[in-house]
């Protein structure tokens, strides 16, 4: 894998940021397009679009034709059983709040417990908790250690015959530690407890097989994949999105209306209802047909390496603190400069053009384990490079330098 040659893809990398090349290093939060996707989505645009599944018109065929072959490339993306165990979603977000809803509401009741970790997103905290206020549904918090690893003994006896659900992430977007998750959906599955990874993530960092992990729901977001905003995924299983309730009630998902009763559709369109976000599926497609050519296994070594090289360059520092020292971490460098607020980090890198996020990124508990109330976040993609971290840190002797 050549990153240099890589970088050529992306337009947005030649961009000059107040008079310097831009150093794009807040990946975690949206990554870049290539040229192929926005080209992608401009031939959707120009010559494809139209509604799709309601009419036997040419294009209407075309853009059907085009969703559902991005439905199918999402399908080979995860390796999952059949197309039909994938529904688009907005993003991970409503992914997991579409599980709360046709899952979670439809079948937990008070007293029902259900098990998350320390390290999850708001995203995959708060639709459990407006579960629980709303059911009764008690929420169980699988504990971190100092390194920001989830302590596997104190998971396990979080488990006792009301447990209902495991919804965990693959990798912790404010620390990068990456979850054992195939021992973990293992364990969940000997109590019968179905488990929901929320793997925005992983999934452009890592191959994913969700035939061998065997979760019962995995769900990611797009625009962090290369791919346009708009659109993400929901995985599950096809038995249990059968018996799910559907998550919004509209045109696509329904088989026959009366004003006594409606007929739901089949999955994955029981889930889909309305008019999808068409352009941002075949976006996703093209996306996945990128990464698909480069590797997911190469990227991920890659990666592996450059967070090496700039945890190793970031320890040469004095008065940096690392928040996150998992043994396993994927594409993330969130730390502290002793005595900066991290905002006065992230707007001084601006200056420079270098482009990192702070904040608590929607992870506060994860900020209130490690009695923080921010970090600064560098997160990588497989277009950056060694040379982009050397500017990092030459930044951050800059900001040091500012605030002696
Ligand atoms: N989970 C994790 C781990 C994330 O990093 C994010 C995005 N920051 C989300 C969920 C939510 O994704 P989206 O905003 O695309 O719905």
């Amino acid at each position: 894998m050549n990153p240099e040659a890589l970088r050529a893809d992306f337009p947005i990398l030649d961009l000059m940021v107040n008079g310097q090349p831009l150093v794009y290093l807040d990946n975690a939060a949206s990554s870049q397009m290539p040229q192929s996707v926005i080209d992608r989505l401009m031939r959707y645009h120009k010559s494809e679009h139209a509604n799709i599944h309601r009419a036997v018109h040419y294009l209407s065929e075309t853009a059907t034709r085009e969703f559902e072959s991005a439905r199918e490339k999402v399908r080979s993306f995860l390796n999952a059983r059949e197309s039909r165990e994938i529904i688009f979603t907005r993003g991970t977000t409503e992914a997991i709040n579409l599980t709360m809803h046709g899952y979670g509401r439809a079948f937990l009741k008070a007293g029902d417990e259900i098990i998350l970790s320390a390290l999850e997103h708001h995203s995959n905290i708060v639709p459990w908790q407006m579960l629980a206020h709303e059911k009764g549904v008690v929420l169980k918090v699988i504990p971190m250690d100092d390194s920001g690893e989830l302590i596997q003994e104190e998971f396990y006896k979080l488990f006792n015959s009301n447990t209902k659900l495991l919804a965990l992430t693959h990798v912790s977007n404010a620390l990068g530690t990456v979850n054992p998750i195939k021992a973990m959906i293992s364990h969940a599955h000997q109590y019968g407890v179905p488990v929901l990874i929320d793997g925005a993530q992983a999934a452009p960092h890592k191959a994913l097989d969700v035939q061998d992990l065997d979760c019962d729901f995995y769900a990611f977001s797009s625009h962090k994949l290369c791919g346009p905003t708009g659109i993400g995924v929901l995985y599950g299983k096809a038995e249990l999105l059968e018996r799910m309730q559907p998550y919004q009630g509209g045109g696509d998902m329904i088989l026959s209306v009366t004003f006594e009763k409606t007929d739901y559709n089949v999955i994955p369109y029981k889930f889909e209802a309305g008019t999808p976000a068409i352009a941002a599926a075949v976006g996703l497609g093209a996306a996945i047909d990128y990464l698909q050519e480069i590797g997911l296994e190469n990227i991920e070594r890659y990666e592996h390496e450059l967070l090496d090289y700039a945890t190793a360059r970031i320890k040469e520092l004095d008065r940096i603190r690392i928040v996150g020292t998992a043994r396993e971490k994927a594409a993330v460098l969130s730390f502290e400069i002793e005595g900066v607020h991290p905002h006065d980090v992230g707007t001084i890198l601006n200056d420079y053009g270098i482009a990192i996020r702070t904040g608590h990124h929607c992870a506060q508990p994860v900020m209130q384990r490690f009695k923080v109330p921010a970090t600064a976040r560098a997160s990588f993609a497989f277009y950056n490079t060694k040379a982009e971290v050397d500017r990092l840190m030459e930044g951050i002797v800059k900001v040091q330098g500012i605030f002696q």
